[in-house]
């Protein structure tokens, strides 16, 4: 049976070289990171070279950045945190219409609890335009947040831009880094950043562990208080299987960065060509300069994009049609609506998303089968 997997947006496999340094903590050296003793101690050994490697990913210092379970978790952190650190000076958060759900539902989660929340949309190719999100700040505003790069889409964000204008108004400002982190570089500094999230299984990390930046003296509440782990900002036993496969990932995503984001613009160019010859009726969602390269978005007109997942899903094809969270309802997607996309247009769009596994034989067969399988359906 064929198996061709391009959904790496949605996770990516544990690479090898992660999975070897995480094995010996789940025996040999399985003490609490925690406990005094030097068993235990032992245990904690992945715990610097993880925050270094963070460090060197993003520029920052090693104690700036700490451990939770997810992107998710580090999102609502920053969101919830920082809401209610600063509720003495205002109860305003802008973020964009295309965030990620694990944004945008921490947002509704305060809006119903008395918080202003303004949702910048954003233009056709899936931009958020930063004098947009000036116009939306008020007196009241205590911080604004906006993805790096977009999972749908794959665009990246004018962050550097928006972050100026948090700096310049004394705004805290957050970006979900989830998707972007190890496929471009990233500098807090330049990009003036309070906050940052990321996740280990989107770039051939373990699933159950993330990260979240916090430039110093950036204020926020805890969303987990307890044992006092990771300087009081997140208590839990550290995960330290997981930390010790994030940082093998980082330590691998920053060596490759450069030759995977040839390789994969190259495997890209050629499932698009691939498919645009052989398959009549379709729009490639993308702005080619400021694209992730391994997410592409594709409408292929007069086709429903959930019967095409199905039928490819036969064929031995994994793709998705959005955010893998919003698999299952046939609603569609809120950031090809908030791109300008008809609910049609938008039901007939799916995400390709590449990755290091990924061959050419690959790409070859998936624009025939993708192909055969959208002419068939329209018929
Ligand atoms: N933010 C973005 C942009 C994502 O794509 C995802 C996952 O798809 C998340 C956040 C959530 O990350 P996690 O799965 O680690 O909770």
């Amino acid at each position: 049976m064929r198996n061709i997997y391009l959904d790496y947006a949605a996770t990516t496999p544990t690479r090898p070289e992660a999975i070897e340094a995480m094995q010996p903590y789940f025996f040999e050296l399985s003490g609490n990171p925690s406990a005094a003793h030097s068993y235990g101690q032992r245990s904690k050994a992945p715990v610097g070279p993880a925050h270094r490697n963070a460090s060197m990913m993003l520029n920052c210092a090693g104690d700036e950045v700490f451990f939770t379970a997810s992107g998710t978790e580090s999102n609502n952190t920053v969101i919830k945190g920082v809401a209610d650190a600063c509720r003495d000076k205002g109860n305003h958060i802008i973020c964009s219409q295309i965030e990620h759900s694990a944004v945008l539902e921490p947002c509704r989660y305060l809006e119903k609890r008395g918080y202003q929340i303004s949702f910048v949309r954003a233009d056709g190719t899936g931009l958020v335009d930063p004098e947009e999100v000036k116009k939306s700040i008020t007196r009241q505003t205590i911080l604004i947040s906006v993805m790096l790069a977009n999972n749908e889409v794959g665009t990246i964000q004018p962050v550097a831009e928006i972050g100026r204008i948090a700096r310049e108004h004394e705004i805290l400002f957050h970006t979900d880094a989830v998707q972007a982190f190890g496929h471009i570089p990233i500098d807090v500094d330049t990009m003036y950043l309070n906050f940052l999230s990321v996740s280990a299984h989107k770039c051939y990390g373990p699933k159950g562990i993330g990260a979240l930046y916090q430039r110093k003296g950036s204020p926020f509440t805890p969303l987990l208080h307890g044992g006092g782990q990771e300087r009081g900002r997140r208590s839990g036993t550290h995960n330290i299987p997981g930390i010790a496969g994030f940082a093998k990932a980082m330590e691998l995503a920053r060596l490759e960065m450069n030759d995977n984001h040839e390789r994969i613009g190259r495997l890209r160019q050629k499932l698009i060509t691939g498919l645009l010859d052989k398959c009549p009726g379709i729009r490639v969602n993308e702005t080619p300069e400021r694209t992730l390269r391994h997410i592409i978005s594709i409408t292929f007109k007069g086709v429903n994009n959930q019967e095409l997942l199905t039928a490819l899903d036969k064929e031995g094809i994994y793709i998705s049609r959005g955010a893998a969270c919003g698999a299952g309802s046939n609603k569609p997607s809120h950031v090809l609506l908030a791109m300008g996309m008809s609910p049609e247009e938008a039901n007939s769009t799916i995400r390709l998303s590449l990755g290091k596994w990924n061959t050419d034989d690959e790409m070859d067969e998936a624009a025939d089968v993708i192909s055969k399988t959208v002419l068939r359906l329209r018929k």
